[in-house]
């Protein structure tokens, strides 16, 4: 008999199951998207462990998903000639080991009150398998071991044998899920076909039903017939069904009936002329686990010295939380030749670019080099640099094309009468444009790439949109530079934390009487970004906060500054000479109108913001 190990899950695993297991959730649909998704990821591992040893599929050469339903024991299984995993893997995979997303996704479902469609993105999703199943085996045949079995009943254990039956899988995982009472609708054909189209549709392997279908009174007899005369049954008895309006043709013994579900070509080799928004939504979600619309996306063939093809997405929110900009994560997939190569991918895009989703698929790359080689590999590196010029591009785009709106609506809204339609139109300029709703998502995003990428600074800089003196919605450098006084030499910034504490600043009086405005840097990125700019259009930037301010002086204004320096010199020594330690020094001031003094700092030194931000990162 064989040897049954008796297994503890790792805390944070329990914990995660005690809520997947006694609480209401939305989306319990999701389990089947997270285990179709693993066999995906199991078959996508065998393909590319047999690029460099074909023998791997030597056990079983057909790369494939099947679900079966058995009604009269409540089971549903999921099985896939995929990788398998060992005894060992068994262990590390399912339960024993803290998986680093864990408790990310505890806080996330509390917060999204109880959405489980989030759980895939957290690298949990096997767990999900408990929201639909009281009881989950998993029989797993991995090529360098025996077949194990896995079973767990949803409590603090699990258990891990040798299968008694010996080896019945050639390759490849059968997850078979004992479904909860409230869950046995599963069964139901029409609905497993549903839940395999909405989230399964792009999977590249062959989905199979094992088929069973309701049909109505009309066609029943042709059917009968018609199954009669396929070999593929034995015989065929007519029973009807419960529901008075419809009949179930069941099909009894060595059934052999699976019916394809997927079209498995795709997306991104497809002509984008031919794929609707609804199919890149979809795709979409099966890629990010995302239950919504993403805010862009981009389909981008590369043609030339390097070809490839790309889908990016541009998720409508970010993945992390605003302290951890950049979360470890997949964001790209990597198919040489429709052969995955990497999903865990990172340093594929620079890091400031980790929030956007996609796939991207080239023939020229080398298919059979370890990921080390991959990551030095010179095309890769001018596919990355092709495809952040894109986005940037792309961003760009959206940009200019919602500035063109907004200015051809305010001309509308001029020119319209009609007091109920210029409503309307005054609405539709109040609703942000989608480069507004990316902005306001991924601006630290973009903020420290406008910091860290040297080549990409002047595209990104363009992107970039500040509130300002004079604008309380943000504008971009651009719109700033438009509106520039006919002799206004710098772009003029002030870094504080917040909107109102700047308008309040000191500082900023003779920029208000002059009516020059002042871009306000109120998020931390702001001024080391803007330090990195150096100029835009040809004008430096010059923070209001440091240094000399210069304006051109009339004849009598610097007649009169003068008369003031000679009238205060004796004050002036005095205050220079009490706050000596203090200060470097103190000087009759032209930027000031009403208050009496302010403090600032030298040209070369650092603003109160950038002060506060290093006594930050040193503490
Ligand atoms: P993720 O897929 O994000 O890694 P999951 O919780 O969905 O997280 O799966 C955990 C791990 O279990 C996978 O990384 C994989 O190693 C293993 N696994 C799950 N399902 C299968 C399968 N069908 N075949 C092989 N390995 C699997
Ligand atoms: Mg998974």
């Amino acid at each position: 008999s064989a040897i049954i190990e008796n297994l503890q899950y790792q805390t944070e695993v329990t914990r995660l199951m005690d809520i997947i297991v006694n609480s209401l959730y939305t989306h319990k649909d999701v389990f089947l998207r997270e285990l179709i998704s693993n066999a995906a990821d199991a078959l996508e591992k065998i393909r590319f462990i047999a690029v460099s040893d074909e023998s791997a599929l030597d056990e079983e050469k057909k790369l494939e998903i099947r679900i079966s339903a058995n009604k009269n024991k409540n089971i549903l299984s999921i099985t896939d000639t995929g990788v398998g995993m060992t005894k060992d893997d068994l262990i590390t995979n399912l339960g024993t080991i803290a998986k680093s997303g864990t408790s990310n996704f505890l806080e996330a479902i509390s917060k999204s009150g109880g959405d489980m469609s989030l759980i895939g993105q957290f690298g949990v999703g096997f767990y999900s398998a408990f929201l639909v199943a009281d009881k989950v085996v998993v029989y797993t045949k991995h090529n360098s071991d025996d077949q194990y079995v896995w079973e767990s009943t949803a409590d603090a254990k699990f258990s891990i044998y040798k299968d008694p039956r010996g080896n019945t899988l050639k390759r490849g995982t059968r997850i078979s899920l004992h479904l909860k009472e409230d869950a046995t609708n599963l069964l139901n054909d029409k609905k497993l076909m549903d839940l395999v189209a909405k989230y399964c549709q792009f999977i590249q392997y062959p989905i199979y039903l094992l088929h069973e279908t309701v049909y109505t009174e009309e066609v029943i007899a042709d059917i009968a017939k018609e199954m009669e005369n396929d070999k593929n049954y034995d015989s065929v008895k007519i029973i009807p069904s419960e529901d008075p309006n419809k009949k179930t043709v069941t099909v009894e013994k060595r059934v052999k009936k699976w019916k394809l579900l997927n079209e498995q070509k795709p997306i991104w080799l497809r002509s984008p002329k031919e794929i609707t928004p609804e199919e890149y939504k979809n795709f979409f979600q099966v890629l990010s686990g995302f239950n919504d619309e993403p805010l862009h996306y981009i389909h981008f063939v590369a043609e030339g010295e390097i070809e490839f093809k790309c889908i990016i997405y541009i998720p409508s929110r970010s993945p992390s939380s605003n302290d951890q900009l950049f979360v470890k994560q997949n964001f790209i997939k990597l198919y040489v030749r429709r052969v995955l190569v990497a999903d865990e991918f990172v340093e594929f895009l620079p890091r400031y670019m980790s929030f956007v989703k996609g796939v991207v698929d080239s023939d020229d790359l080398p298919l059979n080099v370890s990921r080390e080689q991959l990551q030095q590999n010179k095309i890769l590196k001018t596919i990355s640099k092709r495809i952040v010029r894109k986005i940037l591009d792309v961003f760009r785009k959206l940009y200019l094309d919602g500035k063109k709106n907004k200015e051809a609506l305010k001309e509308q809204i001029e020119k319209e009468e009609d007091e109920e339609k210029k409503k309307e139109l005054v609405t539709k300029l109040n609703e942000a444009s989608t480069y507004k709703k990316i902005y306001t998502e991924y601006k630290k995003y973009l903020k420290s790439g406008c910091y860290e990428d040297d080549l990409n600074r002047s595209k990104i800089v363009k992107l970039l949109l500040f509130k300002t003196m004079l604008h309380s919605k943000s504008i971009s450098l651009d719109t700033y530079v438009e509106n520039m006084q006919h002799d206004q030499k710098f772009i003029y910034y002030a870094s504080g934390e917040s909107y109102n504490y700047l308008s309040k600043i000191p500082q900023l009086q003779i920029f208000k009487k002059k009516n020059i405005d002042v871009l306000f840097l109120t998020e931390s990125v702001d001024e080391p970004c803007i330090q990195r700019v150096q100029e835009y259009d040809g004008k430096k930037f010059k923070s209001i906060q440091k240094g000399e301010i210069s304006f051109e002086l009339t004849e009598q204004e610097k007649e009169k500054e003068e008369k003031v320096k000679k009238m205060y010199k004796v004050l002036i020594d005095v205050i220079a000479d009490t706050l000596k330690n203090q200060i470097f020094k103190v000087e009759i001031s032209r930027r000031l109108v009403d208050a009496p003094c302010a403090v600032i700092s030298t040209e070369w030194g650092l603003s109160g913001q950038m002060e506060k931000l290093m006594k930050m990162n040193v503490n």
